[in-house]
């Protein structure tokens, strides 16, 4: 279901969508909504995982049943993804953003469906690590596929 954004404030954004090449692949994925937000002053940008301490490019990881995020190659990055997401429940707060925009299915940002940890491309109905911290936070979370 497609949701309108709030029509005034300032909103967490996921940086890719912005614009920015911080996708694990290296490539940025622009969206137009969010480049509008960009253009009028009210996107704050975050990438947990670059903040959380990763490089860009790197291997795709996929949060697991268990709740830890583990790389295709079998790398433990979970405490990566804690620190992202602190790092993005701490700029929601300092810059008022009482909602956000996310990729959807990133194991950082994905919100009600991430991919289930088997790199088989298969979904199941989780978030992602920065999502859910944003929704404790009580940050209303949108993905780049249901606003508008
Ligand atoms: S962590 Fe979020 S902002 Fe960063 S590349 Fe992944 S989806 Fe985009």
């Amino acid at each position: 279901m497609r949701r309108q954004l709030p029509a005034e404030g300032r909103i967490l954004v996921s940086a890719c969508l912005a614009g920015r090449a911080c996708a694990y692949d290296g490539s940025a994925r622009p969206d137009e909504t969010i480049l509008r937000l960009v253009a009028d002053g009210r996107a704050v940008l975050v990438c947990p995982e670059e903040e959380g301490g990763l490089t860009t490019p790197r291997p795709a990881a996929e949060v697991q049943a268990d709740g830890r995020v583990l790389t295709m190659d079998g790398r433990d990055v979970s405490e990566e993804y804690r620190t992202g997401a602190e790092i993005a429940v701490d700029r929601a707060r300092q810059n008022g953003c009482a909602a956000a925009v996310l990729k959807a299915r990133s194991p950082a940002c994905g919100c009600g469906a991430v991919y289930d940890g088997t790199f088989t491309h298969t979904l199941t109905d989780r978030d992602g690590i920065t999502a859910a911290a944003l929704k404790r936070a009580g940050v209303e979370i949108f993905t780049d596929e249901d606003v508008f």
